[in-house]
């Protein structure tokens, strides 16, 4: 097996007198898909924010890429090719579509090539990401203007355009209709397909164990299962944490 590309070991996050997360530790292999379960409040989305540096861990390590995240800001995580869609769609409301893309791909292309991408070709390559998810003929609406579906493809492609090595996409199925989940694990897959591994956090399980090649499970901030998906979610505990109270 190749060396893990994330490598959470024994996390911990406490909000004053209250354990969040209690030495949790995953791996993520390169280009690995793996879906994140559990409850309400088990704290997934804390898990999320210590790996992507909205919330600093107070026990434990995080390593990505061969590198330790501990203490680096958010954007600096983001230039090491972690990136992450949010629950609620955060685009730049009053730019358009394409606009949105734009700003991702140039910043993207300036890290990696040292060079700023030139306006012609960031407006290519935006279209050409548009085109990738059904937004091309939608490409100078304002943002705000967009439908939830259109939203949350907005935000898989200015994550995308990003060309993350790790995405971690929090809910970004909730409130759509199955046709439109459908859509989104598309995306997903295909972005998957280009070699970047993704961490899923998602209600709906048939989804989330249809997408995933490994699922770890959180109960009240501590892990309770990390396995094959059919497996996991047969098991006792995993049941009772879903169906105990
Ligand atoms: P999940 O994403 O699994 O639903 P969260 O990680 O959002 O769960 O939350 C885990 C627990 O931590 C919850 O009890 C929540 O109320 C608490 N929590 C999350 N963020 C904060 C915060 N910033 N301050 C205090 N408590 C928090
Ligand atoms: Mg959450």
């Amino acid at each position: 097996m190749s060396a893990p590309l994330l490598n959470v070991t024994a996390v911990s996050k406490h909000f004053g007198g209250f354990t969040a997360l209690d030495a949790v530790s995953v791996t993520v292999a390169p280009g690995e898909r793996l879906g994140l379960i559990g409850p309400n409040g088990s704290g997934k989305s804390t898990l999320v924010n210590c790996i992507t540096g909205a919330l600093h861990h107070d026990g434990g390590n995080i390593d990505f890429d061969g590198g330790r995240l501990d203490g680096m800001e958010p954007h600096q995580r983001t230039y090491r090719g972690l990136c992450r869609t949010f629950q609620i769609p955060r685009p730049f409301t009053q730019m358009t579509v394409l606009q949105n893309v734009r700003i991702p791909l140039m910043f993207a292309g300036a890290v990696r090539s040292g060079t700023r991408a030139t306006s012609v070709q960031a407006d290519r390559d935006g279209m050409a990401l548009l085109e990738k998810v059904g937004l091309a003929a939608k490409a100078q609406i304002i943002s705000g203007e967009l439908t939830q579906i259109d939203l949350r493809k907005l935000e898989l492609a200015r994550a995308m355009a990003a060309r993350p090595k790790l995405l971690i996409a929090d809910e970004v199925m909730a409130g759509l209709t199955l046709s439109e989940l459908d859509e989104i694990l598309a995306l997903l897959m295909l972005l998957n397909s280009e070699g970047a591994a993704i961490i899923m956090i998602e209600h709906i399980i048939r989804a989330v164990r249809n997408f995933s090649q490994r699922l770890v499970v959180l109960a009240a901030g501590k892990k309770i299962a990390d396995g094959l998906p059919g497996a996991v979610l047969d098991e006792p505990e995993v049941m009772k944490a879903y169906l105990g109270k």
